[in-house]
């Protein structure tokens, strides 16, 4: 169903999603309003590529044919043959509801138009597009090709088929796709509450460090991380949004208050890996 994919959006999600399915075998186009992330989203993946080929997990010959399956788009017009376009720009409503405004300007009426929300309503940003059908959600996790699991969202008005057409290929791709409702959160979200703004209040309460929180849910119920250092990977600004966001939906249940501690944190710039200091260091 989809041989043709455009990436909007070549941060960290957007990279790995190209990665994905270019080494699965589709081509890909990637697009992002910031030239140089297109290029350091194509430099990144070699780079990871070309370790793998160090470690003899790829052949040259694979690596060459998934390279030239990731191509560049300078302009949004060049997703117009896409069968697929994916879009993992920044979490505002505003700013994806006009981008797909955009794209169905461009696209033909039957490319679907999937978004990586981690948190907004799919229902809510297909709400101002001419053809709500076609949007459907496809939320992976950081990193993209490591993490083998993607909820495929399906919005009031997603149309079966298209869902069925998102599982096959993340499946092809050898991930497991998991069809959610269209609930705040999901279902990762949702049940990631109780992890990471339990684990807040707790830091909070003055109960325990993040180091200590980490180690217990490491060493006790056998999470592959803790929630500070999950926190510190995905950046906290990301988390907090994501916070905020199903807390709104929820009507302000106050199961689901966010943390002051996490806007205090964003607010002083201490999102994690990517700004070199989060909950912990980075050198
Ligand atoms: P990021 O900040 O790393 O990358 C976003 C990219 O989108 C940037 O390169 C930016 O230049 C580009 N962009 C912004 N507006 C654009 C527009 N209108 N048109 C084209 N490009 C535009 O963000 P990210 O962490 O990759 O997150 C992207 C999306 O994926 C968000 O919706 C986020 O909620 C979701 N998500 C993030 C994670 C995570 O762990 N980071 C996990 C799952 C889902």
């Amino acid at each position: 169903m989809f041989n043709r994919i455009g990436v909007i959006g070549a941060g960290a999600m957007g990279r790995g999603i190209a990665q994905l399915f270019a080494s699965s075998g589709q081509q890909v186009l990637i697009y992002d309003t910031r030239a140089e992330a297109i290029d350091d989203a194509i430099a990144f993946n070699r780079n990871l590529l070309q370790r793998s080929v160090a470690k003899g997990k790829l052949s040259e010959a694979d690596f060459e044919a998934t390279m030239a399956r990731m191509q560049p788009a300078a302009e949004l017009d060049a997703l117009k043959d896409c069968d697929l376009v994916i879009e993992a720009i920044v979490e505002l409503l505003e700013v994806k509801q006009k981008l797909f405004d955009q794209l169905e300007a461009i696209v033909r009426d039957d490319c679907v138009l999937a978004t990586n929300t981690s948190s907004l309503s799919v229902t809510r940003i297909a709400s101002t597009c001419k053809r709500p059908e076609r949007v459907a959600g496809f939320h992976f996790f950081n990193p993209v090709p490591l993490m083998k699991i993607v909820e495929v969202v399906r919005g009031e008005r997603t149309d079966e088929r298209y869902v069925k057409g998102l599982v096959e290929l993340a499946e092809a791709a050898g991930h497991f796709a998991a069809i959610t409702p269209d609930t705040p959160g999901f279902l990762v979200n949702h049940a990631g509450r109780a992890f990471g703004t339990e684990a807040l209040r707790i830091l909070s309460e003055g109960v325990a460090t993040p180091q200590q929180i980490d180690r217990i849910l490491r060493d006790g119920p056998g999470f592959r991380m803790g929630p500070f250092e999950l926190f510190d990977l995905t950046g906290l600004d990301v988390s907090h949004a994501v916070m905020e966001s199903v807390y709104e939906q929820f009507y302000h249940d106050p199961r689901y208050t966010p943390s002051f501690i996490a806007a205090q944190r964003v607010a002083a710039g201490l999102l994690g890996r990517k700004t070199g200091q989060g909950f912990y260091r980075y050198e």
